[in-house]
């Protein structure tokens, strides 16, 4: 059978001993994050992860989501339920502010929360994630009474939002976007067009469903310069708060899909349906792209999240299977065969993973303290940097922990031979439930020209040099520590790399664009590697000060040491291929292909 044991001895790690959370009393709710809450909140959240949501992830997988001739959508058997527990035990509200009905505690914890729901299931967190990154977003765009009308029940998951950008003929280029807006004249507009592929547009979870959607006001200039966002409910809201008249958007149909089947992904038909601008006309993306970065993270999040399943399982196959005998000689004479997990090609599989998960788990939440220090900091530097390192860090949060995910799910199924491949174990699931996040929210190759194009050159290389700086500072810092120097070597070699990358980039990139795009994804790849070689220091440097107490302690060392001799090499790689430029992709003529 399948397991799903919520990963919290390492996230106490991070929360306590690396990150140190007790240390940022100043910011607002962290006092309240004491490590006795702090652990209480990951230990209940991880057994309703485990004992609520996971049992119900192959349900979901073989039932899907099902769509009557009325147009309502029933999500599979379990869902409604486990939802309105999520909802009633509080979780939405975890770091949600105080005015809105939340606790107010860092966003980093709720990160963990909804990495641990994530990996139970994905198809499921997916739902109360994009209400998350909707609510988000009105907020931040919003009026006041628009937060007012639709805050306080989005806080509380009661209402689930959406995000409505997709259409027939755009995807990546939003600016193709034809769904049009007519105001009314009472400050109301009237939308019509088609909307793909959005996740969670109809359900049966949640009383009312609150769509953001982007449209084009009629007259609007041509391409992304002229869209605009939009609020429209499913159901309009009463001035007293109770729910009124249904509005003209449904759901025209349900996708058919590789993975995430119980999530529900519809085609959006808006038939002169309602809605309110949300900030000011044609500035859409700006307000949209506040859901987008907090979404790209939580994606992020989903790779790690199915790696983190996916490996647990593959490595109770490996203790499980026998075949074969280890090269060295038999490790359980008493048995027909070894273990699987003796041989040294196993254990590269479980290793890679293993050394990713940690690395990318750490990566996560420290990103997302930076999204606490940017809201609640009262320092200005400290919100500017802030700032810039949210932005300078989510594509690769996004692009880097979804790719190496896939890969560590694929892993997971290769390790488990013809068992993998079967629908026995689970494990297959994994990896089509994983691929999606390397495609929405951005393919992963959008966030790599994201990261090149625009997050290295804003505000004159601000963030990426402030990065590089630190990355000085820490070396500077540990290099006489004898045995740290390993880490610290190893990580001055690839900040090294990922400097020339990024002056090569600087020198090639402005001269020939086709070079950046040519480079763009290695160098994402390159500050991928370089991120977690850090995290990996930080988190060495940790655990060699409390040596001795634990054996978690001695397990993280194994690790660091694995990923500094066996993964962070891939480096030099990355550089060599990205100082290639652009010829070799485009010397071809489109019609050899
Ligand atoms: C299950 C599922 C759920 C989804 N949920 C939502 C949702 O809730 N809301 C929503 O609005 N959308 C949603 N989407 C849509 C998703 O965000 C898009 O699929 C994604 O943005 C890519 O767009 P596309 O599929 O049209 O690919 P295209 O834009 O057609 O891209 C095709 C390929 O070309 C590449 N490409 C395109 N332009 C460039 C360029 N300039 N440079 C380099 N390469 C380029 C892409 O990287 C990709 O590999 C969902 C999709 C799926 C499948």
């Amino acid at each position: 059978m399948p397991r799903y044991d919520a990963p919290i001895r390492d996230m106490k790690f991070i929360f306590h001993d690396v990150l140190a959370l007790q240390n940022y009393s100043n910011l607002d709710g962290f006092a309240d994050a004491t490590p006795d809450i702090v652990d209480q909140i990951l230990e209940t959240s991880g057994k309703f992860a485990s004992e609520v949501l996971f049992p119900l992830n192959s349900v979901g997988d073989k039932q899907g989501c099902k769509r009557a001739d009325d147009a309502t959508v029933k999500t599979p058997d379990g869902f409604p339920d486990a939802y309105k527990q999520f909802v009633e035990n509080g979780w939405p509200l975890l770091s949600k502010t105080p005015e809105m009905g939340g606790q107010g505690l860092p966003h980093a914890l709720s990160i963990a929360v909804s990495e641990m729901m994530s990996a139970a299931n994905m198809a499921f967190a997916m739902y109360p994630g994009l209400t998350s990154g909707a609510y988000e977003a009105l907020m931040a765009g919003g009026s006041d009474d628009q937060k007012q009308i639709y805050g306080p029940k989005m806080a509380t998951g009661e209402w689930a939002g959406t995000m409505n950008l997709t259409e027939p003929q755009c995807g990546t280029d939003l600016g193709l976007i034809k769904t049009k807006a007519i105001p009314q004249g009472d400050g109301s507009y009237k939308l019509t067009g088609q909307k793909i592929w959005i996740s969670g547009g109809e359900q049966d979870l949640t009383e009312n469903i609150i769509h953001l959607v982007l449209a084009r006001i009629e007259g609007a200039p041509e391409g992304i310069k002229g869209i605009s966002l939009f609020v429209v409910p499913k159901y309009f809201v009463n001035e007293d708060g109770s729910l009124g008249e249904r509005n003209t958007v449904s759901c025209g149909g349900l996708e058919e899909k590789m993975g995430i089947h119980g999530n529900a992904t519809c085609v959006m038909n808006y038939e002169d349906a309602t809605g309110w601008l949300v900030g000011d006309e044609h500035k859409g993306m700006r307000t949209m792209f506040i859901m987008m970065n907090e979404a790209r993270l939580g994606v992020g999040m989903q790779g790690l999240a199915q790696a983190e399943v996916a490996y647990q399982n593959a490595a109770d196959f490996a203790r499980e299977r026998l075949q074969s005998r280890a090269l060295s000689g038999p490790k359980a004479p008493e048995k027909p065969a070894d273990p699987i997990i003796v041989h040294p090609d196993v254990r590269r599989m479980l290793m890679d993973t293993r050394a990713f998960i940690e690395g990318a788990r750490m990566f996560s939440y420290w990103t997302a303290l930076y999204g606490d220090l940017l809201h609640k900091s009262p320092d200005e530097k400290v919100r500017e940097k802030a700032g810039d390192y949210m932005a300078l860090m989510t594509p690769v949060v996004k692009a880097f922990l979804t790719d190496r995910g896939l890969k560590a799910c694929n892993d997971a199924l290769q390790l488990h031979g013809g068992t993998g491949f079967t629908k026995d174990q689970g494990v297959e699931q994994y990896v089509r439930d994983v691929r999606i996040a390397l495609i929405y929210e951005g393919t992963n190759g959008i966030q790599a020209l994201d990261l090149v194009g625009r997050k290295l050159a804003a505000n004159g290389g601000r963030a990426i040099f402030t990065f590089f700086a630190e990355l000085d500072d820490f070396i500077a810092e540990n290099e006489s520590d004898e045995e740290l120097k390993p880490f610290i070597d190893a990580l001055a070699t690839a900040k090294g790399e990922l400097q020339e990358a990024t002056s090569w980039l600087m020198q090639n990139g402005m001269s020939d664009f086709n070079n950046a795009g040519a480079a763009s994804m290695d160098y994402l790849e390159l500050f991928g590697l370089t991120a977690l070689g850090y995290m990996w220091a930080k988190m060495a440097k940790t655990a060699l000060a409390k040596r001795g107490s634990d054996p978690f302690y001695d397990d993280k060392l194994v690790t660091a040491r694995y990923y500094i001799s066996r993964i962070l090499p891939e480096t030099s790689a990355h550089l060599a291929k990205l100082k290639t430029g652009a010829e070799p992709l485009m010397a071809l003529e489109a019609d050899r292909f």
